[in-house]
Parts: C-alpha cells; structure tokens; sequence
C-alpha cells in the first residue's frame, strides 16, 4: 500500500463527508470517481490495493490499455469527448458514459446497442458556463435533446454532467454546479419518464461546493494522484 496516496485519499474522503454534513447529505449518496488518465496500469494497481474502485478515463486509447491489465476488477467511468468512431470499443466494458456531448454520439451508441445487445448508462453532458472551449449542449437545448433520445432504447440516460470553469476560488463556480441541479429537477418535473438521479459534477479544485449542491458523483483526478 502506499502511504502518501493512502493519505490523499482519507483526505478526499474526509472532505466529501464535511461537505455533505454542512447540508444534511448521506455520504453515501457520493460517489467518488477517481481520474486515473496520466496514471498507468501499475499505478492503478497500486491505486487498487489501496481501496480506490471507480475510475474515470478520457480517451479510448489509454483506457483499453490499461483495461487490458484490470480488466473488470473496478468499475469503468469515461468522462471525456468520446468519438462516434472509437464508441464501440467501450462497449461491455464501461458501466458509463459521462459525456453524451451530442445528438450524433447518441445515434451511434444507440446503434451499436441493437448490434452488440449493451444498453448504454449515460450522463448528458451541459455546457452550463457556456465556455467555447468546452463540450456539452447549452440548457436551453436540453429539453428537445431529451425529447428526441427517448426514444433510443440502447441509451438509459441517467443524469447531467457539467465541467466548472477553473476559478482559483471555488466558491465562484458554485453558481454552475446550482444551475445543473436546477435544471435536473426542472427536466424530472416537465418530464416525468425521466429518471435523473446523477449529477457528475465537481473536481480536485471544486469538488466540496459540488457536493454542496448536489452531486452524486465527483471526478476527481490531482487531489489523489498529483497533478
Ligand atoms: C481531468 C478531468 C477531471 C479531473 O480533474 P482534476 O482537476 O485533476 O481533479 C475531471 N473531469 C474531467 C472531464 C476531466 O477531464
């Protein structure tokens, strides 16, 4: 076991904790997804022994290498851009997809449902700061967007994921993470056939204000491996 990562996440853990506490929220209504993109398989072993169990990966790559070592001893998140082309090869081996980033890479998830027999656990991913250089749908096409993949029997859409600008005070960013919650149980009200019960939101630097409102699932990656 390693101590120092020991350490970091007893950390993590403590402050997920603290945070619900502040808001009268189980702990256990958080999950923690450890971003392992940039640690290796060994690492990840390492990581492994030492309790972690849900990892988040970003490119495909990287992920069927290590995946190829682990293999199904942990649960598998990806949490990046995915492409329609490399989609099929997280088929069966990730337990879901955070990203859901576009009407295309619905379709072609659907697709490969009715092909290989694997329904897909998706997050819809929303642009809440409507940043350029970030990925997701604006909030106001949201409604439609649910609307139209409803349809698709190969995707069961189980929540929203959002990305925070990076603030050197977290507290800045709250008002992202409060709007993703809003517009979760404003969708669950207008829609009733929906069932959003994630919200994928928080990271190293902002991680207790998401938890304060509301997430389900924090991705978190340098406050337990170093950056
Ligand atoms: C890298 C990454 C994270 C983790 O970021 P840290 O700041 O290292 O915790 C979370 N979510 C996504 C989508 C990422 O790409």
């Amino acid at each position: 076991m390693n101590e120092a990562l020991n350490n970091r996440i007893n950390d993590v853990y403590r402050r997920i904790a603290e945070a619900c506490q502040r808001v009268g929220r189980q702990k256990a209504d958080v999950k923690l997804v450890a971003v392992s993109k940039g640690i290796n398989a060994e690492q990840l072993k390492e990581a492994i022994s030492t309790g972690l169990s849900v990892f988040g990966e970003n490119r495909v790559q990287d992920f069927l290498k290590k995946y190829d070592v682990i293999d199904k001893q942990v649960e598998w998140h990806f949490i990046g851009h995915l492409q329609r082309n490399k989609a099929r090869y997280l088929a069966g081996k990730v337990s879901m997809i955070h990203s859901l980033d576009s009407m295309s890479l619905a379709a072609t998830l659907n697709r490969l449902s009715d092909i290989q027999g694997y329904a897909w656990q998706v997050l819809v991913q929303v642009n809440v700061s409507g940043e350029a250089t970030k990925f997701g749908l604006a909030p106001s096409e949201l409604p439609d967007f649910l609307d139209e993949i409803r349809e698709m029997k190969g995707l069961k859409v189980c929540g929203l994921m959002t990305i925070a600008p990076y603030c050197e005070d977290p507290e800045e960013v709250r008002p992202v993470f409060r709007r993703l919650r809003e517009l979760k149980e404003d969708m669950m009200q207008k829609k009733p056939w929906l069932d959003l019960r994630h919200l994928s939101m928080g990271m190293s630097n902002d991680f207790e204000v998401a938890v304060e409102e509301g997430a389900t699932l924090v991705r978190i990656g340098s406050a337990l491996f170093g950056s």
